[in-house]
């Protein structure tokens, strides 16, 4: 942190895996962060430095410069439609999203949040995994979808940009298209993967162990995550049928060139 007037007061809703991985590198930058969750995480959270609240209530009293919302993309609606909205005291309160796909929070979120409030909807493009060993370089997606307290904002993003993250500015439905043929498509060949049992060999080729690699990183993700980026992106459908009729044409294929000899 530069100087201790950047520093943001962030409220998180939702402390999984992924709010946590985020909140370690928020901390390490000077940012006083509260969390809230369905599941106690309070004892996890005295050890990342965040004040963790049982109560959203309690939560909601403290004056959030943010409230970042990281639950799963299938809880949603209800998380959402059950945050006590009229306690929030700071006008305009950025209210920023990480969930994997976008457009379904973006219209969620424009048609549940007071109007008093920002929308900043985002998707840090990396993990626990990924983006273990730093975030230079990786790709940061966000949307401003209604900011009027452009400076809060900008320090929200410079939380990324300090970290060397690519950052990518398009909108919300641009992502879903992009995503459904890159992020899905990977989760779903990685967990084909594991379906399969592949498992390292005494003589692995750098392509078999490209894979092995894919496998493990797709499974530490809850399934709760990857079927949110099937159910909640009207993309993931066409291109699970383009990836099962594509292995229909390769099986196809060989079975021809069988019958030929
Ligand atoms: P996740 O399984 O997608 O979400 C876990 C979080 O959702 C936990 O905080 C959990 O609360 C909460 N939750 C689940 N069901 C709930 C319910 N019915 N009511 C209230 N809360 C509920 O795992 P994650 O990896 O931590 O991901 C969190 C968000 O970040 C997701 O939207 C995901 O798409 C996004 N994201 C993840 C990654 C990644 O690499 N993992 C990367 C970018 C974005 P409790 O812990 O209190 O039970």
């Amino acid at each position: 942190m530069s100087s201790s007037s950047e520093a943001l007061k962030i409220g998180i809703i939702g402390f999984g895996p992924f709010a946590q991985f985020l909140a370690s590198t928020m901390v390490k930058q000077g940012h006083t962060l509260t969390a809230t969750s369905r599941s106690d995480h309070s004892e996890l959270s005295s050890h990342l430095g965040v004040n963790f609240f049982r109560d959203i209530n309690t939560f909601l009293e403290v004056d959030n410069d943010v409230i970042l919302l990281c639950t799963s993309i299938v809880s949603l609606s209800e998380v959402v439609k059950s945050i006590p909205f009229h306690l929030v005291k700071r006008k305009p309160t950025l209210f920023a999203e990480v969930l994997s796909v976008k457009t379904y929070p973006k219209d969620l979120l424009i048609q549940e949040l007071p109007e008093t409030m920002d929308l900043l909807c985002t998707h840090p493009m990396f993990g626990p995994e990924s983006g273990r060993e730093g975030w230079n370089g990786l790709p940061f997606v966000f949307e401003k979808v209604r900011i009027r307290d452009q400076d809060i904002c900008s320090r929200f993003l410079q939380i990324f940009e300090q970290e060397g993250c690519r950052m990518v500015e398009i909108t919300c439905e641009e992502h879903d298209k992009q995503a459904a043929r890159s992020q899905f498509l990977t989760h779903t060949i990685g967990r084909i993967l594991s379906e399969m049992d592949i498992n390292s060999t005494s003589m692995d080729t750098k392509g078999f162990q490209t894979l092995l690699q894919l496998k493990e990183n797709t499974m530490k993700d809850s399934f709760d995550l990857y079927s949110g980026l099937f159910i909640h992106n009207k993309l993931a459908q066409q291109e699970l049928k383009n990836l099962e009729l594509a292995l229909q044409t390769v099986k196809q294929r060989l079975f021809d060139r069988m019958d030929e000899k």
